[in-house]
């Protein structure tokens, strides 16, 4: 366990350290053999659940603090804190604990068990707020964030929204993995949209790369929504996948996401969501998470429409395993008026 690797941190040699820190990226890409028979094109899957913080944002928590030492804004030693509900504090309090950087997490009073013990066992200090206050008032958690920021001698807030490092980390890593373990055939990438570093840092990457390698070749970039979001042009509301869309009442684009680089938009309904999470775990044996479902259950309808024999890589940020108490929960489920399609073994 972690927390007890910190407490005997002075006994631990630096290797160590390091090679937990160059297991971030280089995940796998896996093909769904199962679920894309029949539809003439091949789905393929990048599993960011096998980072070893559990999610695609141990890339970005890695890339935003490189960057920051680099700039001289983070120093060593210094407290790094953010306002997040969910996996980009898990990467900060494991990237934090591996490169001696104290990490605080403002975060909601509604957080799920596991992530507040993923958090603890990293070693964050985690300060629970009002995750619906309002931004004018002194319980919201960037106020928060922003208060024990000026509080803390040289602390530092990475404001992944804003934060040329989050969709770089895609650029320099994510994108020059798919197009290697693709052999250059990738056609489309899906992926949904939280901050839009992923999409953005991705499709930037595979855009240039096709059109340098393959005159003439056109590589689509797909942005998955859930229902509730303003990013595909729908009425802001409630979203029941965690980590993705914007359900603003004005939309708000975040800075690191690029809207000119993506191609189209879908909109998947959340029974088709947790339909295909359920389908990723019977007919693939894959347990993975919501904005998983989304994104397959995207590629999925692109693979279906697209010339025979293309190539289809989605974006899978995270494990099933943090969501056992909703996707895998009936209750939960039957609660927030889901339905499973038949065929998803319920
Ligand atoms: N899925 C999950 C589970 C996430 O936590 C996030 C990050 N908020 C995303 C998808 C979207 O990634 P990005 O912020 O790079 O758009």
């Amino acid at each position: 366990m972690v927390g007890r690797h910190r407490a005997h941190a002075a006994e631990v040699p630096d290797g160590l350290d390091e090679s937990v820190l160059a297991r971030v990226g280089n995940t796998p890409l896996v093909a769904l053999e199962t679920l894309s028979r029949g539809l003439g094109s091949m789905v393929h899957v990048k599993l960011e659940s096998e980072n070893p913080g559990g999610s695609i944002k141990d890339r970005t928590a890695l890339s935003m603090v490189r960057a920051a030492e680099r700039s001289g804004e983070l120093r060593p030693g210094a407290t790094i804190v953010e306002s997040t509900s969910g996996n980009t504090g898990i990467g900060l309090a494991l990237i934090g604990h591996l490169t001696g950087h104290p990490v605080v997490v403002v975060t909601g009073d509604t957080i799920s068990e596991g992530k507040l013990a993923a958090l603890h066992n990293y070693g964050a200090r985690v300060v629970l707020t009002d995750w619906s206050a309002p931004s004018e008032s002194l319980e919201n958690a960037r106020a928060v964030a922003a208060r024990i920021t000026a509080e803390i001698p040289g602390a530092w807030r990475p404001m992944q929204f804003d934060n040329p490092a989050n969709p770089a980390a895609h650029y320099e890593g994510t994108g020059p993995e798919i197009w290697r373990q693709s052999g250059g055939t990738v056609t489309h990438f899906v992926a949904g949209i939280g901050t839009g570093g992923t999409i953005s840092g991705n499709g930037r990457y595979l855009k240039e790369r096709v059109a340098a390698e393959r005159p003439g070749g056109h590589l689509e970039v797909v942005g998955a929504d859930p229902y509730g979001s303003a990013y595909s042009g729908g009425h802001p509301g409630e979203i029941l996948v965690d980590g993705v869309g914007n359900s603003w009442p004005e939309v708000q684009w975040p800075k690191v996401f690029d809207r000119a680089l993506v191609d189209r938009f879908l909109r998947i309904p959340n029974d088709e969501v947790y339909t295909t999470v359920h389908l990723l775990l019977d007919k693939e044996g894959l347990a993975l998470g919501p904005s998983s479902g989304l994104a397959v259950a995207a590629a999925l309808r692109v693979a279906r429409a697209a010339p025979h024999g293309s190539v289809v890589v989605a974006i899978a940020p995270d494990a099933g395993t943090n969501y056992l108490s909703k996707a895998f929960n009936p209750v939960w489920l039957a609660e927030n008026g889901i339905r499973l399609a038949a065929d998803a073994g319920e």
